[in-house]
């Protein structure tokens, strides 16, 4: 289970986020949502260890995470799938998978791949194709696959479905649904707020770094003031 205690996050004197504490438990689902700016982003990257922490802490099944290195967050069951993918362009689909799997051993990269290539059957179709030739959502697959070879316990995902289409996006939801299923937890930001409370199972909402509201997805739906909120209608 992830455990984030009070974190403050940001950049130089820009403070993001400010005092936010959230778990995500095995199997579950924990969305942030709020408009632009939130403090959504920087705080999935912060868990990482890419954006500054400012205070607070991070701890995987009370292990402090806090000021270790994004590898040994990796090594300790964290994964992300980043904003606009981040996918290499110039390397071929395994080849960017078995960046995904760097820091594992060669046995587990290996099946690892394997497991994405039965998630994703158009990525094993391709695999020796440039990655940067491949659709956007065909991409976003890739950015799934290469987060997944670590086999990480918690799953963070940004921006699951932008710039897809509607078919991408519900075969991306299923590979999420499924890895629910197995257990992982999965820590979401969207901007499809629909399709946020029907996947999620808890919601966060932030607003200009501060958390405004947080409860089930049940509950956030029944909160017109919030979904009204939430979905831009004022
Ligand atoms: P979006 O949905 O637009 O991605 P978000 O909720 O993810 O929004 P963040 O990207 O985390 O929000 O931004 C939170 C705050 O941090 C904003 O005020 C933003 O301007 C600021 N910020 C983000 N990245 C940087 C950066 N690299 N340098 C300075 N400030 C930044």
């Amino acid at each position: 289970m992830l455990q984030v205690n009070n974190l403050s996050a940001g950049y130089g004197d820009i403070i993001a986020v400010r005092g936010f504490s959230f778990s995500v438990e095995p199997g579950k689902i924990l969305a942030l949502v709020g408009a632009n700016g939130a403090g959504k982003s920087s705080t999935l990257m912060c868990l990482m260890g890419l954006v500054e922490r400012k205070a607070g802490t991070i701890l995987m099944n009370g292990t402090d995470l806090s000021d270790m290195k994004i590898e040994a967050r990796i090594t300790a069951g964290l994964a992300i799938v980043p904003e606009g993918r981040r996918i290499f362009p110039d390397l071929s689909i395994r080849e960017n998978l078995m960046v995904g799997g760097h820091i594992v051993a060669e046995s587990v990269m290996s099946s690892g791949i394997d497991m994405v290539y039965e998630f994703f059957p158009r990525l094993a179709e391709r695999q020796s194709q440039a990655a940067g030739s491949l659709s956007g959502g065909e991409q976003q697959m890739l950015a799934i696959g290469r987060a997944l070879i670590s086999r990480p316990q918690i799953l963070i995902v940004d921006e699951l479905s932008l710039g897809l289409m509607p078919k991408v996006v519900d075969q991306c939801y299923g590979v999420l649904d499924k890895l629910k299923s197995e257990g992982i937890g999965i820590l979401l930001v969207e901007q499809n707020t629909e399709r946020v409370l029907d996947v999620a199972d808890d919601i966060c909402a932030l607003e200009a770094g501060n958390l405004i509201w947080s409860g089930t997805a049940n509950e956030a739906q029944k909160n017109t003031s919030l979904t009204k909120k939430l979905m831009g209608v004022h």
